[in-house]
């Protein structure tokens, strides 16, 4: 599929990554008769939905959960794809607050049952006050204190912030507060059962979809899928330059080069910066350096002796741990393939490029992890191996700020002729596969095709109206709000 031999000299399209969106993208581009090249930097597709092997354990680099509230065309698609496959899964987690285990998703017996009384009594004021008081909140802090309360969020989502992006709460956007509230992730449960407990409503585990290979198995099938209308994929072809030009792009990487009608960018906005010309201006560059990207590690540690424990996933908010999420990855599927005598954790411990952390070695990394299991009272581990992933540019940070200082990059980006930039880095936006996922779709759809593709005189341009409606629709999903 990846390959490296002679490459066209010419493309109707020319994708940037090989992520989830590029994929989704090349693969509808390509399914219309375009031809369609893809470069990846790395030797593997998938980008953060990529998955791979861990003592005979398919494991996840990022992404793990695929909302059930997935586009239905967008489903279609992927059912179509995988068939049986794509399984659809109970969450099975625990959070721990205050030294308690509450289950996740979160349900209001449990909540009431086994949440401190002072961090209960203290939502419900905060969720009673909710969204009247939220407008006038002008930081991440602000929003979460008043909508939930100080005491919950003292103890979940101010430490959760610190580690997760590595700020105070009140140095963060109020968007990373509503990004929170509208995730799949536990803060959202929170706010939703705290809310619902009121009126005495149950709530019901949310199911997600996963593939029975590992999430993974979702940009490998749009990988083959794409290659098999013809697109051409080429791994560990990192971009060095990109020219945007009145006749089309030309892409020069390392070990060749193209020129295509119209390009996709799925990289860091921050990189297409660096390799895009015409650049952007000195003081476009200067405010973008400001923009930053919380980094994670990924601790894989094998344990010899079957399941761990019965749970996906244990959310760690806690400043005790650098760790925020300890998950199983076979917990997350039913897969007659995975071993019986072992399975593998992961940790994940966001840090700072070049930090402490970051510069762990990785029998450090495992230590860390085996005392926060120890120090948690968790099933110990019998240790059979480590594996770590370094992953520098896993979140954009929603720093107080960053508004203004990613609205220039953003604005140079729309104006490269041919250029068209869409995904979760591509965009600096915290979206998730879903949404990963719609923006490749809808790329693709706002391609036009005129002439026969057949022939070499057909010209394909960007519907730029299309476009603008599908990224007004895009702002929808980056402010929705529980
Ligand atoms: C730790 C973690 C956990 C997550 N969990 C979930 C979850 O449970 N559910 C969920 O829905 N989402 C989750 N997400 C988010 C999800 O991973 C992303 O939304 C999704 O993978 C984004 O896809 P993408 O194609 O936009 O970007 P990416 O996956 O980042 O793909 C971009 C691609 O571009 C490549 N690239 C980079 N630089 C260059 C270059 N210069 N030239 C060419 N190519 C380049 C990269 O190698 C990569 O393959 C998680 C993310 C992280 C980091």
């Amino acid at each position: 599929m990846a390959e490296q031999g002679v490459q066209p000299q010419s493309v109707d399209l020319v994708v940037l990554g090989a992520g989830i969106s590029g994929l989704t993208a090349a693969r509808r581009a390509a399914a219309r008769g375009l031809s369609v090249l893809v470069l990846e930097p790395e030797e593997q597709v998938g980008g953060r939905s990529a998955s791979f092997d861990v003592a005979g354990v398919q494991v996840d680099v990022g992404a793990r959960r695929l909302p059930s509230t997935l586009d239905p065309d967008v489903l279609e698609h992927l059912r179509g794809l995988l068939g049986d496959d794509l399984q659809t899964r109970p969450q099975r987690g625990r959070l721990r607050v205050a030294g308690q285990w509450i289950s996740y998703p979160l349900r209001a017996s449990d909540l009431a049952a086994r949440m401190p009384r002072r961090l209960t009594l203290s939502a419900a004021r905060g969720a009673a006050r909710g969204p009247a008081r939220r407008r006038h909140d002008d930081t991440y802090q602000g929003v979460l204190r008043s909508g939930l309360g100080p005491a919950l969020y003292d103890a979940v989502f101010g430490p959760f912030a610190r580690k997760l992006y590595g700020l105070e709460g009140a140095q963060l956007d109020p968007e990373q507060a509503h990004r929170l509230l509208a995730s799949e992730r536990p803060t959202r449960s929170a706010g939703q059962v705290l809310r619902r407990s009121r009126n005495r409503e149950v709530v019901s585990p949310a199911a997600f979809l996963y593939p029975r290979g590992g999430f993974g198995q979702i940009p490998a099938a749009l990988a083959q899928a794409a290659a098999d209308s013809g697109a051409r994929l080429v791994t560990g072809a990192p971009v060095r330059t990109l020219h945007a030009r009145t006749d089309g792009v030309r892409v020069i990487w390392d070990g060749g080069e193209v020129h295509a009608a119209q390009a996709f960018s799925t990289v860091p906005l921050t990189d297409l910066g660096r390799v895009a010309r015409p650049a952007p201006s000195a003081q476009v560059v200067q405010e973008a350096a400001g923009l930053t990207y919380r980094s994670m590690l990924l601790v894989y540690l094998v344990h010899e002796g079957g399941r761990w424990t019965s749970y996906d996933t244990h959310y760690l908010p806690s400043l005790d741990t650098p760790v925020a999420r300890l998950s199983e990855p076979a917990n997350f599927r039913t897969n007659p393939e995975d071993p019986a005598d072992r399975t593998v954790l992961c940790a994940e411990i966001p840090c700072t490029l070049g930090d402490d952390l970051w510069e762990s070695p990785d029998d450090v990394l495992a230590e860390t992890v085996v005392a926060t299991i120890a120090a948690l009272g968790l099933p110990p581990v019998r240790l059979g191996g480590v594996r770590v992933r370094r992953l520098p540019k896993a979140y954009p940070v929603y720093a107080l700020g960053y508004h203004q200082r990613l609205s220039g990059l953003s604005a140079w980006a729309e104006r490269l002729a041919h250029v068209t930039a869409f995904g979760r880095l591509g965009l600096f936006v915290q979206d998730d596969t879903h949404h990963a996922l719609r923006m490749g779709w809808d790329a693709a759809d706002c391609l036009q095709l005129d002439g026969d593709v057949a022939s070499p005189d057909h010209v394909v341009s960007l519907d730029h109206v299309a476009w603008q409606a599908a990224r007004d629709r895009f702002r929808q999903h980056e402010t929705q709000q529980d």
